[in-house]
């Protein structure tokens, strides 16, 4: 018998899982999917709180998820490295973004003047950037070193597709819901929806910096290289759930990317993907449930991360932690 069972073995499920058995709790996983299907495997995966609330709960769990994926890099970890990002501004700016409390090494760098009369921008629309450093993920390879060290801690990982959370209960007595997209169901939960993204991998010609424009007039657009591939993106789609890659979407995605970063024109293409983003009206859901189903001595939900599970995996997976441990 495990003292928790935690549904759900994508990235918010197994930090919740790892930070559960780090105070000392047998923990058992179930997944519908393997891990390497699950959204969290298609994800780019670069620290950034995408169309998150700048509220202070999740800055603290975008912080926390900093530091731990910077110390991760430090060891380092398979697939977890801290690198140079620009995140491409269209209009100027005043102030810092609300997350900038978290990155140590954010600078803001002019790139054209603006036209002084108009303040409108100059021809390519760019004005400004962001600079900084941040944690970048290769999922696969990452996702595979959290299941090794979950299950080498004597954790017991179950493929299960379970019909409610109530069967969770049968496992052990504390149940942790992350379960993304599926908790829409599992936890009658109307606002949680699907953020369709599409993303195209390339193969690397020699790229090291990530460069964001999340206000390109065609589409939010991303390049983020990785170790011998680069990801291309991509679509937010909200409310959009097909998980067919569109090749016209792929061609757009790759003429915009090598507009920004003329390198990529020409590069091999390797892949499509898609995945659906677990999203939620009003956010991340990470609380105990007042009424857990029969069976189930106390149930912590954990979902609805939309475009950042990863950048708020660690933050929220130390919350669930301190939530389980109210309890015992
Ligand atoms: C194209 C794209 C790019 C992205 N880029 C970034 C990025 O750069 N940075 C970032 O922070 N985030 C990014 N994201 C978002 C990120 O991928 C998600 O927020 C994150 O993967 C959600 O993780 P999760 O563990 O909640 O869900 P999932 O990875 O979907 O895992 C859900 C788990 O629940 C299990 N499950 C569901 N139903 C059941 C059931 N009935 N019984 C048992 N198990 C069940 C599934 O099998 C799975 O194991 C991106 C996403 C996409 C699609």
């Amino acid at each position: 018998m495990s003292d928790a069972v935690v549904v759900g073995a994508g990235i918010i499920g197994l930090s919740c899982a790892v930070r559960l058995q780090q105070r000392g709790l047998r923990v058992t996983v179930v997944t519908a999917h393997p891990v390497e299907q699950t959204v969290s495997a298609v994800a780019a995966a670069v620290w950034y709180p995408t169309r998150t609330d700048g509220t202070s709960r999740v800055l603290d769990w975008a912080r926390r998820t900093f530091d731990e994926l910077a110390d991760q890099a430090r060891q380092p970890v398979p697939g977890v490295v801290m690198r140079p990002t620009r995140m491409l501004l269209r209009a100027p700016v005043d102030d810092p973004p609300w997350w900038a409390a978290a990155v140590p090494d954010l600078r803001y760098c002019p790139v054209t003047p603006v036209v002084p009369a108009t303040g409108a921008a100059p021809a390519g629309g760019v004005v400004a950037e962001w600079r900084c450093t941040v944690p970048t993920v290769e999922m696969r390879p990452y996702l595979d070193w959290l299941t090794r060290r979950f299950v080498s801690a004597g954790g017991v990982l179950r493929q299960r597709d379970l019909s409610d959370l109530a069967e969770a209960g049968q496992l052990a007595p504390v149940v942790v819901n992350a379960t993304g997209l599926a908790a829409g169901r599992l936890a009658a939960d109307p606002a949680v929806h699907p953020i369709r993204g599409q993303v195209v991998l390339v193969a690397n010609p020699g790229i090291a910096t990530s460069v964001r424009d999340e206000h390109h007039p065609d589409g939010s657009t991303y390049v983020h290289p990785r170790r011998r591939d680069v990801v291309l993106g991509g679509t937010f789609e909200p409310g959009v759930d097909g998980e067919l890659p569109d090749p016209a979407t792929s061609r757009a995605i790759r003429a915009r990317c090598a507009a920004l970063v003329p390198e990529l024109a020409g590069a091999a293409v390797l892949a499509q993907r898609v995945g659906l983003r677990p999203g939620r009206h009003g956010g991340a859901r990470v609380e105990a449930d007042p009424a857990p189903p029969a069976g189930v001595t106390r149930l912590i939900h954990c979902y609805g991360h939309g475009g950042a599970g990863v950048t708020l995996s660690w933050g929220c997976a130390d919350e669930v932690a301190s939530l389980v441990s109210e309890a015992a």
